[in-house]
Formats: C-alpha cells, structure tokens, sequence
C-alpha cells in the first residue's frame, strides 16, 4: 500500500516539468558531458525524486539554495544510474554545512570532523556535507575526490545494515568474488601506505573496509583510467557492481582548470 502510493506520487513529480534550474545545474556539472542524453535525463529523474523525498537542512549559518538539493542530488544519482535501488533508502536528511576545516596535506572528505563535531551514529544518521567540498567534489571530475559520491556510497554500503565495504549484492557468487578482490586491494593499499607508496587510491581508503568502498568508488568515477590500468581486477568488480564503464565514457575537463 505504501509502496502503491509512494509510486504514484513518483509518477505524479515527474509528469509535471521540472524547474529549468535542473537543466541549468547539470550543465555545469562536467561529469554529466561524459553521459548520453538517455543517460542524463535518467540522472535528473533520479534526482529530481532524491530532492523531493529527502529532508535537506543548510546548517551553521548556511542558507539552503534551491541549487544545493540539486547538485548534491544529481551527484549522488550517479551511483544508482543503471542499478536497483530505493532511491537511497537509507537517507532520510541531508544536512549542509558552510565549510570544514582541512588540514593541509589531508585533504579527505570531512566526514571524519563533522561526524565528530556532530558526535552521530554512522549508521541511520543524517547524511552530512560540507557544501563547499560537495561543490569542489562536482566541479573536479577527475581528481579522484567527490565528496557525493564518497558519502552516498557509505549510505550503498549500509542497505544491508552493516556498514563494512559490501553492499548488497545480486548473486552469491557475486559476495565470493567481491570479498576475493576487495579484501586483496585493501590489504595492497594498507602495504602500499605503509611504505608511503602513492597510489591511484587515495591513502585514507586504508582506513577501514567501509572507506576502502567509497574511495574507490570516488577512484572508480573519477580516475577510471588510471584505475582500471593499475587496478584491473577491482575496476571490474566495481564495474560489475555499478553496471557503468566510466572509463569508456568521454573525458571532460573540469570548468575550472
Ligand atoms: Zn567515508
């Protein structure tokens, strides 16, 4: 019956037009030129229902735009564009922040601050963003970072109710494989940041099998190539995972160098 009617009021959002702004914020997001047009008008349905059904709250004197639910919804309907899903069911709020502090040098989401400045449960919590790191996150297609993404694939993660780097997936055979490959690049990862080694992955990824997730999510969309020359086996699981080959996509150049 909820689902019944939760449908239809999903029907009902997108047979009315959208506001010109979704197609103004989606220009300017370099990712989506990499997309086919069937591609990107699946994405602004996606979020278009994201928008509408998530709480979004700017706080610390942030005033919410009608722009922000968008950037960050387009973003996050990346992840979902060609699998199953519930629209992130497990995202009830999306709180913005104006800014978080970065050290220098560790330049990772800051998810770590404010979970911390906001002492919540990881799991059934709010999703929280910083709004200037979401905007760096969509306007640097390539530099591996993307605030969005990193966090929504946590909320992918979490489907299951265990936040540990495996969301749920289709076929058996698919959690054996997933647990062969996963678990070897992390252990590589944790060598390779051991010895101060760089690699395509970004270190903070050795944190923890649930980071390891969502950096390489943000490596698998953002660093396509380079991870699937040095990371071939984890790049198809990935690509098997999100049903998208992003490094055969076209290359965009971020608008801002
Ligand atoms: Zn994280």
């Amino acid at each position: 019956m909820l689902g019944w009617w939760r449908n239809r009021k999903r029907q009902k959002l997108l047979s009315t037009p959208r506001a010109p702004l979704w197609d103004e914020v989606l220009a300017t997001l370099p990712f989506a030129g990499g997309l086919t047009d069937g591609e990107r008008s699946h994405l602004i349905d996606l979020g278009r229902v994201i928008a509408e059904e998530k709480r979004w709250e700017a706080c610390g004197g942030l005033e919410l735009t009608e722009e922000m639910p968008i950037t960050i919804a387009l973003q996050a309907s990346l992840l979902i564009l060609s699998i199953d899903h519930e629209y992130f069911r497990t995202v009830e709020s999306v709180f913005i922040y104006p800014s978080t502090y970065m050290r220098p040098g560790h330049m990772r989401p800051p998810e770590d601050q404010l979970q911390a400045i906001l002492g919540e449960a990881w799991l059934g919590g709010p999703t929280v963003l910083a709004w200037d790191a979401v905007r760096s996150g969509a306007y640097h297609p390539h530099d591996g970072r993307n605030l969005v993404l990193h966090e929504f694939a946590h909320k992918l993660d979490m489907l299951d109710g265990l936040l540990d780097g495996t969301p749920p997936l289709d076929r058996r055979e698919d959690y054996a494989r997933w647990r062969t490959v996963l678990t070897r690049e992390f252990a590589a990862l944790e060598v390779a940041v051991g010895r101060g080694r760089k690699t395509v992955i970004d270190r903070y990824g050795a944190t923890n099998p649930a980071e390891f997730f969502a950096v390489a999510t943000e490596t698998f969309f953002e660093q396509s190539q380079k991870l699937k020359r040095d990371h071939p086996e984890l790049y198809e699981t990935l690509a098997g995972y999100y049903r998208q080959d992003p490094e055969a996509r076209p290359r965009m150049k971020s608008h801002f160098g």
